[in-house]
């Protein structure tokens, strides 16, 4: 499937979960896929070995979302030497979790960097090259948190809520260049996130997933893919929910 030929796509943190997920699926339909990473690079050269391996093209890109000179930067540069840059997946993210009263500075500013500033960062410097190209395709990666809240995750729901707010003021920005701005809000997924979540923790939010499971990377990378695609021509400022009906 050749959908995306042409396209230039960038999805940070693709080394590994749902990033890469997004990378192989976006190249498996014919995307040029920029992987990016930040401290992984031997699961980034796993995944482009993947997607090579699989007829598809990329490339790997390391750079820390959170650092707004070095993606400007970096973004510019993926927008000169590739000739544009259609899709972008605001993927990266991290958590850091704790009581609100035992929560450190440094680990709410972290979250707040990586998981918000950095959608930020890599929005604006990729709007300049959409703007100028008439197109473009940016999803937001926010998250059930951001929606229904949880204890011991401040920091990170307040990233993912901000993250909701700013597709649906981007979209309204960016519209009338035929950019269109989504998000997409997992429910609990089984990634290096969810990994060490205690079992009886994990049992408890699994009585509570209607579809009975914790869903996969592809479950995501798929609703991703659709709203990189022409079929979502017409949808911009969405919050599309894969959560297995757990918040609806
Ligand atoms: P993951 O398995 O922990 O992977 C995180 C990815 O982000 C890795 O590729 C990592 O790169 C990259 N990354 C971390 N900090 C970065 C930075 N500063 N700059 C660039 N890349 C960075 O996480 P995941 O579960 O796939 O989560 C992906 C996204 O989905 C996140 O935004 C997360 O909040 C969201 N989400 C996840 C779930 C879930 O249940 N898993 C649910 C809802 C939303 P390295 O490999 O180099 O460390």
């Amino acid at each position: 499937m050749a959908e995306f030929k042409d396209k230039v796509a960038l999805v940070t943190g693709s080394s590994r979960g749902i990033g890469r997920a997004v990378a192989l699926e976006l190249a498996s339909r014919g995307a040029f896929v920029i992987v990016n990473y930040a401290q992984n690079e031997a699961a980034a050269r796993e995944v482009l070995s993947t997607i090579g391996n699989s007829g598809g093209k990329g490339e790997i890109r390391h750079f820390d979302v959170a650092n707004t000179t070095v993606v400007q930067d970096e973004i510019g540069k993926i927008g000169e030497q590739l000739g544009g840059l259609h899709i972008l997946v605001n993927n990266a993210g991290i958590t850091r979790d704790g009581l609100i009263v035992r929560m450190k500075e440094e680990d709410w500013d972290v979250v707040l960097s990586i998981d918000l500033k950095g959608v930020f960062n890599c929005t604006r410097a990729a709007a300049k090259i959409m703007m100028k190209q008439k197109y473009g395709r940016i999803i937001n990666i926010a998250s059930i948190i951001g929606e229904m809240g949880n204890a011991g995750q401040v920091n990170y729901s307040a990233a993912k809520a901000g993250i909701i707010g700013f597709t649906k003021s981007a979209a309204k920005e960016l519209g009338s260049r035929a950019i269109t701005v989504n998000a997409v809000s997992p429910g609990f997924i089984e990634t290096d996130m969810t990994r060490n979540l205690p079992e009886n923790i994990r049992n408890k939010y699994v009585e509570g997933i209607p579809l009975g499971r914790f869903g996969t990377p592809e479950n995501v990378a798929k609703v991703v893919a659709f709203l990189a695609s022409d079929d979502a021509s017409y949808i911009t400022g969405e919050v599309v929910r894969v959560n297995g009906g757990l918040y609806t």
